[in-house]
């Protein structure tokens, strides 16, 4: 058995948004950090590439937002479709406190912009290390055993894997596999009339759930779906003939050609505070089931949450070790953004993703301004989500 004998303050499994973003809070803090992923990089992630304002926030405490805007393709306004008659756009520049951008920036590159951003902080990367099991000692070292035999020692773990519970499970740290969505995109090359704009359609789409066309670049797109409703068996086939078939994508998409394959790919959205690890174990990002109810997107919330767990560790790393405050900490600051927001989305979720509702919201919202600024404020998180249950509100989708 070979045997990496250096021992490392934390060891974050995972290389996506949530653990690189950890990587780099936690080297730039002055830890000595290892930063593992089960595939070399760069490589693909199945997801839309959209960075909310929330993400490109993030994005900029962290110093990357120079070298991702070079790369991204910028848009300024969303475009929500449910019908020919019924469209209308949102502009992100009535956005309150957050940038009055989306870049949409391939994951191939995102990803590996951060996990490079974290090595240059100092963390060191180990490609193709798939972490098997994780067991921690009586002394208090934790002990990963990586696949090819291969072991790493530190003294705390971020667990950082995305929406595959696999590890969680082993460690006990999720009872049973969790509920989960799906989602599913390809690319598309040579599409005409694309603007600046990210597009949101509704109609011919299972609720809740919507699809999208995201533009990468000058006539190129990530277009794709997704369902929003617990599933343990998400049929991929479902939406692959969806992304085919559906008349208004033919329509947009006549001239195109598709380039790659449909890929789907699972989404959690199952957050509670209560799985986000134990006395040598934080867990963030989509492994704690920190997605956007409404719309799906959880690349933001991975930074912010990475954020939060670098912000307790560093705030109870005392001489070389962590005091036993860490996990009560983390959970509190996790509980305290996230618990309350994500309730109401998911119950906003399924007061306005049914059919009839929807179909209301929309129509209402093509002649209201005030109801147009609440959904953009509660899709972004710019405000509380409470908005959606105001009385006017109400009063605007459902009244006569
Ligand atoms: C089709 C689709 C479209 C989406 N569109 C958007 C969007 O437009 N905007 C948005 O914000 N969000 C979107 N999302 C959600 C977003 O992709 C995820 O929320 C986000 O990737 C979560 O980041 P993460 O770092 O937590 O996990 P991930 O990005 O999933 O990264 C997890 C990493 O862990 C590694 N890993 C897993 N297990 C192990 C192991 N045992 N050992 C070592 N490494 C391991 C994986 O290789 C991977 O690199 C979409 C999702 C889907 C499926």
């Amino acid at each position: 058995m070979q045997t990496n004998s250096t021992q490392y303050d934390v060891a974050v499994i995972g290389a996506g948004p949530a653990g690189s973003a950890a990587a780099y809070f936690l080297a730039s803090g002055g830890l000595h950090v290892a930063l593992l992923d089960k595939f070399d990089f760069p490589r693909d992630k199945t997801c839309g590439d959209g960075l909310t304002p929330r993400a490109i926030k993030l994005l900029d405490e962290m110093g990357v937002l120079p070298q991702v805007k070079r790369d991204a393709h910028h848009c300024s306004t969303i475009t929500l479709r449910q019908s020919d008659n019924v469209t209308f756009q949102l502009e992100l520049s009535s956005l309150n406190g957050l940038p009055h951008d989306i870049l949409i920036l391939p994951r191939y590159q995102l990803d590996d912009i951060l996990r490079r951003h974290a090595v240059a902080a100092g963390a060191d990367f180990m490609p193709k290390a798939r972490v098997k099991s994780l067991m921690r000692t009586p002394e208090g070292i934790a002990h990963l055993q990586i696949e090819d035999d291969r072991t790493l020692d530190c003294k705390l773990v971020i667990i950082a894997t995305g929406s595959n519970s696999n590890l969680l499970r082993e460690l006990g740290l999720l009872k049973k596999k969790p509920p989960t969505q799906l989602a599913a995109r390809t690319y598309f090359e040579n599409v005409n009339g694309l603007d600046d704009t990210i597009l949101l359609f509704f109609d011919g789409i299972e609720l809740p759930g919507y699809g999208w066309v995201f533009p990468t670049g000058p006539g190129t797109a990530n277009v794709g779906c997704g369902v929003f409703f617990d599933s343990p068996h998400p049929q991929p086939t479902q939406l692959r003939n969806l992304i085919q078939e559906h008349p208004y994508l033919r329509h947009i998409l006549r001239n195109a050609r598709q380039v790659g394959p449909i890929k789907g790919f699972p989404l959690r959205t199952d957050f509670s505070p209560a799985h986000s690890g134990n006395e040598w174990i934080l867990v963030v990002g989509e492994a704690v089931g920190l997605v956007n109810p409404i719309t799906g997107e959880g690349i933001d919330y991975a930074l912010e949450s990475a954020q939060l767990a670098a912000r307790a560790i560093l705030g109870e790393w005392h001489a070389g070790s962590f005091s036993m405050a860490l996990q009560k900490r983390y959970r509190a600051a996790l509980a305290k953004k996230y618990r309350y927001q994500l309730m109401l989305n998911q119950l906003a979720q399924q007061v306005y993703f049914r059919d009839g509702v929807l179909d209301n919201l929309l129509y209402r919202a093509q002649q209201k301004l005030q109801l147009r600024q609440a959904i953009l404020d509660v899709c972004f998180g710019s405000v509380n989500p409470a908005v959606m249950f105001a009385p006017r509100i109400l009063w605007d989708v459902f009244g006569p």
